[in-house]
């Protein structure tokens, strides 16, 4: 899957925005990011069905390009997560009108 064209991180309003190369644009806020960490260590706590408890208030400070995907840093100081460009669009709330 190709990465996006463009990628907004309005921390302020705690969304990732993603415009996809087929015009489609999804915004998908952090907390909901953070909750979606799919690092080994977050997989298996939601496995186990512990109860993932995302504060609203986490931001996403950072964001590093993997080539197939981006490594996404947050305020409560997580870093382990490599989110690929699928699964993020898997992740979206809601598709927004593009412009
Ligand atoms: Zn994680």
């Amino acid at each position: 899957m190709d990465a996006p064209a463009g990628l907004r991180n309005a921390r302020s309003e705690g969304r990732l925005t993603l415009e996809w190369r087929d015009g489609e644009q999804q915004a998908i806020s952090h907390a909901r990011l953070r909750g979606a960490c799919p690092c080994s260590q977050c997989k298996a706590a939601r496995l186990r069905g512990a109860i993932a408890l995302v504060d609203e208030a986490v931001r996403l400070t950072a964001i590093h390009p993997q080539g197939y995907g981006v490594q996404l840093v947050f305020s409560d100081g997580h870093e382990r997560g490599i989110y690929p460009w699928e699964y993020l669009r898997g992740l979206a709330e809601a598709p927004t009108v593009p412009g």
